[in-house]
């Protein structure tokens, strides 16, 4: 039994023994909470609630408008989209710089560069077909998907190292793997929600509720049809609300049980954890109420205290869209917006208006590019930005889109796609944050756009004869 190299076989059998029953323990205890979890009521009804929500609650408040002043609230929300974005993209690049969470770790691995072909242009072609779909059935049931996994890889092997062909397989597969394990706990598709395509159901949606708009008294039975229905389904949504402590715990329980260990870059993964929380702060509690105090001249600090709920549910559900039932909810029940506005810009927002998810991008590929000791240019900084930008328009509100889309960042610049791999530890955790700064942003973003729309809803109101909103 004794081997020559010195060693006691059975000390490394014991030792061996012990760890695979830590680690049958563990996926024990993981299995269990996840089957709460997947139980877990409010996070199921939410998730599966946001395409009847979505559709009617979009044709509601479309309807409502007129397509002079959608026009107008449609370039506001997109103005009020990109400068957000590019205002959190800054924030991450420069809080990465100076933080440098990723120095000195080269020495302790082996990698070697790789470049898929995973372009922004893939992902926006995603974007547009999935908001043009067939048929609405086809819109409820399939999405469009490029499939990544039929791409060809280019592999860039640093020019010191000897390129045999050994290891350009050995990469390509490599980041194969990578990419089908990213994909497996993911779904990577740009505008989809649980497999439905919400940015195809979203436009048709604004699509149905123009056209009842603009029917005046033919189309008031179809309004007060859709109308009642949304409101059955906003009590559904302040039923399932009851639930949300609950839920949330055991959602949070199940990941810190699945958490393992960080491996070599442990310390630079807690200090990159710990810039991408300052970033998403200096974001969430600086930046965006001091927007909307500039722009509306109310206090912020009451207005997200009215969201408080929507915030709780993003940090449970990681999913900007899931929290989309209670998001509207907030905004329309605790701060008075007005739901034309909510109908409008929340659904659009909760899939390409992502400031977390923009800020993180940017800030993950530099520090990627740290570990790797890759020294970026400004030029390169500046592709990170714009593709950054892109990458978070192009990520689905869903769990851990982003870090999807960051292939495309990591592209565009040269960096190992299959670095991704390093932050996933900790993905979970950041997931949630920054869920909730963009659920923050939408709702910010709401707020800013009814103030400044406040001339074409009262002329509207004037018009229909309502009552005049409140200023
Ligand atoms: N989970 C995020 C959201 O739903 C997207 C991301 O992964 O960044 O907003």
């Amino acid at each position: 039994m004794t081997k020559s190299n010195g060693e006691d076989p059975r000390s490394g059998s014991r030792m061996e023994r012990f760890q695979q029953g830590v680690r049958k323990r563990t996926l024990m205890a993981k299995k269990k909470v996840q089957s709460i979890t997947k139980d877990d009521v409010k996070s199921y009804l939410l998730r599966n609630a946001f395409v009847l929500l979505t559709i009617i609650a979009v044709i509601v408040g479309i309807a409502a408008l007129d397509s002079k002043a959608s026009g107008k609230m449609g370039i506001r929300a997109v103005v009020y989209y990109m400068s957000t974005t590019i205002i959190a993209v800054l924030i991450g690049i420069i809080i990465v710089v100076i933080v440098h969470p990723g120095k000195g770790t080269k020495e302790n691995m082996h990698r070697e560069g790789k470049i898929m072909h995973v372009t922004a242009a893939d992902a926006f072609l995603d974007l547009i077909r999935n908001m043009f779909p067939p048929n609405l059935v086809e819109a409820c049931f399939k999405q469009f998907k490029t499939n990544y996994d039929k791409r060809e890889f280019q592999v860039a092997i640093p020019p010191n190292e000897t390129s045999t062909m050994a290891s350009v397989i050995s990469n390509v597969s490599e980041a194969m793997e990578t990419l089908t394990r990213i994909k497996e706990e993911i779904i990577p598709v740009p505008g989809s929600v649980n497999g439905v395509n919400a940015l195809g159901l979203v436009v048709f949606s604004i699509s149905f509720g123009l056209v009842i708009g603009s029917m005046k008294e033919q189309g008031q039975p179809l309004k007060d049809f859709f109308d009642s229905l949304n409101e059955a389904i906003m009590r559904l949504v302040a039923l399932i609300m009851w639930y949300a402590p609950l839920g949330i715990l055991f959602l949070i329980a199940g990941k810190i049980v699945e958490m393992e260990d960080m491996g070599v870059i442990g310390g630079q993964l807690a200090m990159y954890t710990v810039t991408v929380i300052i970033g998403l702060l200096i974001h969430a509690i600086i930046v965006l109420p001091l927007l909307y105090f500039l722009i509306t001249r109310k206090n912020p600090w009451v207005f997200i205290g009215g969201l408080l709920q929507a915030l709780i549910t993003a940090l449970g559900t990681s999913s900007s869209s899931a929290t989309l039932p209670v998001t509207f909810k907030c905004l329309e029940e605790n701060n008075g917006v007005d739901k034309r506005v909510t109908r409008f810009v929340l659904p659009v927002g909760a899939t390409i208006n992502m400031d977390g998810t923009a800020l993180y991008e940017a800030l993950a590929a530099i520090f990627i590019a740290q570990v790797n000791n890759f020294d970026l240019n400004f030029g390169q900084i500046i592709t990170i930005s714009i593709t950054a930008t892109a990458a978070s328009i192009g990520a689905a509100g869903i769990p851990q889109a982003g870090l999807v889309t960051m292939v495309i960042v990591l592209t565009s610049v040269g960096l190992p796609t299959d670095d991704i791999t390093l932050i996933i530890a900790v993905d979970w955790f950041l997931d949630r944050l920054r869920t909730t700064t963009n659920v923050l942003g939408d709702s910010i973003g709401a707020g800013i756009v009814e103030h400044l729309s406040r001339h074409e809803l009262k002329s509207r109101d004037a018009e229909m004869g309502n009552s005049v909103i409140e200023e």
